[in-house]
C-alpha cells in the first residue's frame, strides 16, 4: 500500500469538497486509459504510470493554496487555535533546594582510588599518598524542558481492490482531521499511527495495469526471455572453447533464457492491484506524537563538560507536568529560571503545526567535589561528580609513559 498525491487540506469546508469524488470518471478499460487535467501530476504511459487518477481537487485553490503547493507530500493540518497554548492555571508547589551531603576527605579519596582502577596505567601510589589540601563543594544545575506534541497529517493513498463495502463520499460527511478521536498510547515517549479518513474512499480501475490487472514484464521488457548469462548470449560454453564448440549447457545453444520472473510470458501481475485491475483510494490520516526536549545545564565552578552533568543522576528539586508549564521564577539560581523562560518561550513558537497535549519539566541537582591536592611537588585538582561519584582528574599525576604520550 503505498501514499500519494495529498490532495487534501486544512479547512473544514474545503477538505469536505476535496473528497468528493469525480462522478463523470467512470471504470475505464486499459485502452482508454487517460487522466483527468484537473489532476496536476503528469500522466506517464499506462503501464509505467506510478499514481492513480485521484478523485478531483476542489476548485477552491485560493483557499487552501497553503496545502496545495506540495500536492506529491503528505499535508499537515495545523490544530485548531482554541486547543493548544492554554496555560496552566497555577503554579505548583515548590519546595526549597535540599542539602546536598557533602564527601568527606576520606570519601572523596576512595572515589579516586576508584577510579585509578579503572585505567591500566594508572598509579596507585598518588591517589594513597596525596595530601589533599582544598575540598570545595558546589551544586551543578540540570533543567530539562520536555513538550509532548501531536500532529497530524493527510495525505492520498490506495491499496487494492478485492471487493467489499467502499465507505464512499455519498454515505457520509468526511471529518475535519483533528475531529477524528485519537489518544496516544503512552505520554513523553514517540508514537504514530495510520488512521482511514471515514468517507472518502473510492474505487479507481488500476493506473499501472490499466484494468487487466497484470502487466509487461519489467525484468525482460515484455519479451519473456533474457540474454543467458552463462555464455553471455553467444550460446557457446565459454569452457568448451578451447577445445570444440559445444553448445551452452544452460540455454542448449540458443543464447537466450526463459525470464525467470514471468516464465517466459513477458506478462506479470500487477503488484498495485494484486492482479484486481482495481485500486481504493482513500485519505490517509498520520498522527505522530512527538517528545520534543531541550535542557540547559547550570555548573560555575569546576567547569566540567555539560554532557558529564547530564549522564549522571542528581536529585530532582523541582518537577512539574501540566497542559503548558510556566517558567520557573522563583528558583534559587536565576540562570536556571532564565534558561525556564528561554527554552519555554523556544518551544511555544517551534511546533506551528502541533498541538501540545503536555508539558513537564524538571529540574535536577547534581553535587560536585573539586579537590585540591599535593603529591611529590606536584599540586593538581581533580572532581568527584553526580551521585555515582564519578571522578575527573585529566592530569593525574601517576601515569606511565604511554598514557602521558596520548
Ligand atoms: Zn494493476
Ligand atoms: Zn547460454
Ligand atoms: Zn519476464
Amino acid at each position: 500500500m503505498d501514499s500519494i498525491s495529498p490532495d487534501t487540506i486544512s479547512r473544514r469546508s474545503s477538505y469536505r469538497r476535496s473528497v468528493t469524488p469525480n462522478r463523470s470518471l467512470p471504470a475505464r478499460a486499459a485502452g482508454s486509459y487517460k487522466r483527468q487535467t484537473s489532476c496536476r501530476v503528469t500522466p506517464p504511459p499506462a503501464l509505467v504510470d506510478d499514481e492513480p487518477d485521484l478523485p478531483p481537487s476542489s476548485g477552491a485553490h485560493g483557499a487552501r493554496s497553503a496545502v496545495t503547493k506540495a500536492p506529491l507530500e503528505a499535508v499537515a493540518i495545523p490544530p485548531p487555535l482554541e486547543t493548544s497554548l492554554k496555560k496552566s492555571e497555577s503554579e505548583t508547589h515548590r519546595s526549597p533546594l535540599p542539602c546536598i551531603p557533602h564527601l568527606t576527605e576520606k570519601e572523596a579519596r576512595e572515589a579516586l582510588l576508584k577510579e585509578v582502577s579503572t585505567h591500566f596505567c594508572y598509579g596507585k601510589g598518588a591517589a594513597r599518598d596525596m595530601a589533599i589540601t582544598e575540598i570545595k563543594h558546589s551544586m551543578a544545575f540540570h533543567y530539562t524542558l520536555e513538550t509532548f506534541t501531536e500532529k497530524r497529517t493527510t495525505c492520498w493513498a490506495f491499496e487494492p481492490y478485492n471487493g467489499g463495502p467502499v465507505d464512499r463520499p455519498d454515505s457520509g460527511e468526511a471529518p475535519f482531521p483533528w475531529d477524528i478521536p485519537s489518544s496516544p498510547p503512552s505520554y513523553f515517549t514517540n508514537h504514530a499511527i495510520q488512521l482511514e479518513v471515514p468517507y472518502t474512499a473510492s474505487i479507481k480501475v488500476c493506473h499501472v495495469c490499466g484494468g487487466p490487472g497484470r502487466k509487461r514484464c519489467s525484468t525482460c521488457s515484455g519479451k519473456g526471455y533474457e540474454y543467458c548469462f552463462h555464455c553471455h548470449g553467444d550460446g557457446t560454453s565459454s569452457l568448451a572453447m578451447r577445445t570444440a564448440t559445444k553448445d551452452c549447457l544452460h540455454c542448449t545453444g540458443s543464447g537466450q533464457r526463459k525470464c525467470w520472473k514471468c516464465g517466459g510470458e513477458g506478462m506479470a501481475v500487477c503488484k498495485v492491484c494484486s492482479g484486481t485491475g482495481q485500486i481504493r483510494c482513500f485519505i490517509r490520516l498520520t498522527i505522530k506524537w512527538s517528545n520534543h526536549m531541550d535542557d540547559h545545564v547550570v555548573e560555575r565552578v569546576s567547569n566540567l563538560d555539560d554532557d558529564k552533568i547530564r549522564n549522571v543522576s542528581g536529585e530532582i528539586v523541582c518537577q512539574e507536568e501540566e497542559t503548558t508549564v510556566l517558567p520557573l521564577t522563583h528558583f534559587p539560581d536565576m540562570t536556571v529560571s532564565m534558561a525556564s523562560a528561554q527554552l519555554l518561550q523556544n518551544h511555544a513558537s517551534s511546533f506551528p503545526e502541533e498541538k501540545v497535549l503536555k508539558q513537564r519539566h524538571k529540574v535536577s541537582i547534581v553535587p560536585v567535589t573539586s579537590v585540591r591536592y599535593k603529591w611529590k611537588n606536584r599540586e593538581g585538582l581533580f572532581h568527584i561528580y553526580g551521585f555515582e561519584q564519578r571522578v575527573y582528574a585529566p592530569d593525574y599525576p601517576q601515569t606511565c609513559c604511554c598514557c602521558c604520550i596520548l
